[in-house]
């Protein structure tokens, strides 16, 4: 079957146009200065979902704080939270900071270039595995993500739906044929920038395409309508009522997450969940869920935020309790200087306000 998309392909072709083209434009990215295969393990978790553009200063913070996996797997998990806030999808840190530590304990500190061992650290995926063993250790592998399958798709004329995970092992089968032997740390690198920057999902700029000489999808005009992609589940909303609790002392009230699950171990404001609380009843719901006799003051605005499987629709309120120490252990009263040295997300970064 891929003999079959492949049939008339011409690939050593195809290598030559984009890798002369990648040589010439490549994008000054930081972690494209060395080979260091823990630094590009660190910029490939950090791109997943975000844009180069966010990733850049988040980069270059991250490896001045932790240049080897020794000072990363030193850190305890709360500093390295912090280090990622603002980021996102904070899994990403936890995986990437457990499995430094096992580099450390099982391979002497040495980020493992076998296909079997890397994809057994937590977090790494086929496409992070691919990605670190051509970029860093030169392996023709392939590391496929959206923005591959996008631009595979438009080139060899492909149609099977992108969201689809299977879909995915089908490019990764045909990617692989493709692949430069001699230069696939290149190779990756060119179709990811291609994909960024000419092979855009909208209006790709196919008359200054350095590959438009092999593209079936320009051929026939048919890039407008690559890839085939089914529309994602909708998100479901989910109500809260967000309390900035203040004490006398002008310290809040806040929560730890817990230590699975959505943004495990971060900071928040409590939340309320107003599908359980019936009208203007927060504050019993707050006693009973945490024991704090909390006064509610006025309405502080409203805030959405859209996670990739679910909404939170939140109304914020100020409020204020007499509490000095607190019985519940998910919470506690915090000062704002303290607040700001504790990893929150940015919903609640939002919310906090300083
Ligand atoms: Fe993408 Fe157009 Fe280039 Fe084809 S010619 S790879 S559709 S930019």
């Amino acid at each position: 079957m891929v003999e079959d998309i492949l049939q008339n392909f011409n690939i050593e072709a195809f290598n030559s146009d984009l890798l002369t083209w990648y040589h010439e434009n490549k994008r000054m990215l930081p972690w494209r200065e060395t080979k260091d295969p823990y630094s590009i393990w660190v910029s490939e978790i950090m791109l997943q979902q975000t844009k180069v553009d966010t990733v850049i200063p988040y980069f270059k913070r991250f490896m001045e704080k932790y240049p080897t996996v020794y000072s990363l797997a030193n850190a305890p998990e709360e500093e390295v939270l912090k280090e990622w806030e603002g980021l996102g999808y904070y899994s990403r840190a936890r995986n990437l900071h457990t499995a430094v530590r096992e580099v450390v304990e099982n391979y002497d500190g040495t980020v493992p270039d076998e296909k079997k061992e890397l994809g057994s650290l937590k977090g790494v995926g086929p496409y992070t595995q691919g990605a670190i063993l051509s970029i860093a250790f030169n392996q023709p592998e392939p590391a496929v993500d959206g923005n591959v399958m996008r631009v595979f798709s438009r080139l060899l004329l492909i149609n099977d739906d992108i969201a689809r995970p299977r879909t995915k092992k089908h490019f990764e089968i045909v990617v692989r044929e493709v692949i430069s032997e001699e230069d696939p740390s290149s190779f990756n690198q060119a179709i990811m920038d291609l994909g960024a920057t000419i092979c855009t999902p909208k209006s790709p700029a196919c008359l200054i395409c350095p590959v438009q000489e092999h593209c079936r999808a320009f051929e026939v005009g048919a890039q407008g309508e690559l890839p085939v992609k089914s529309k994602a589940k909708k998100q479901k909303p989910i109500f809260y009522a967000a309390l900035k609790v203040k004490n006398a002392d002008g310290n809040y009230l806040i929560e730890k997450r817990p230590d699975t699950g959505l943004l495990a171990n971060m900071y928040q404001f409590p939340m309320v969940p107003l599908g359980e609380v019936a009208a203007g009843d927060i504050p019993s719901w707050f006693k009973e869920e945490y024991g704090v006799e909390v006064k509610l003051g006025k309405r502080d605005g409203d805030l959405r935020h859209v996670f990739s499987h679910l909404i939170w629709d939140i109304e914020i309120y100020e409020a204020e309790t007499d509490a000095v120490e607190i019985g519940d252990k998910r919470l506690r009263l915090a000062s704002p200087d303290e607040m700001k040295k504790l990893p929150f997300p940015v919903s609640h970064l939002r919310i906090r306000g300083f």
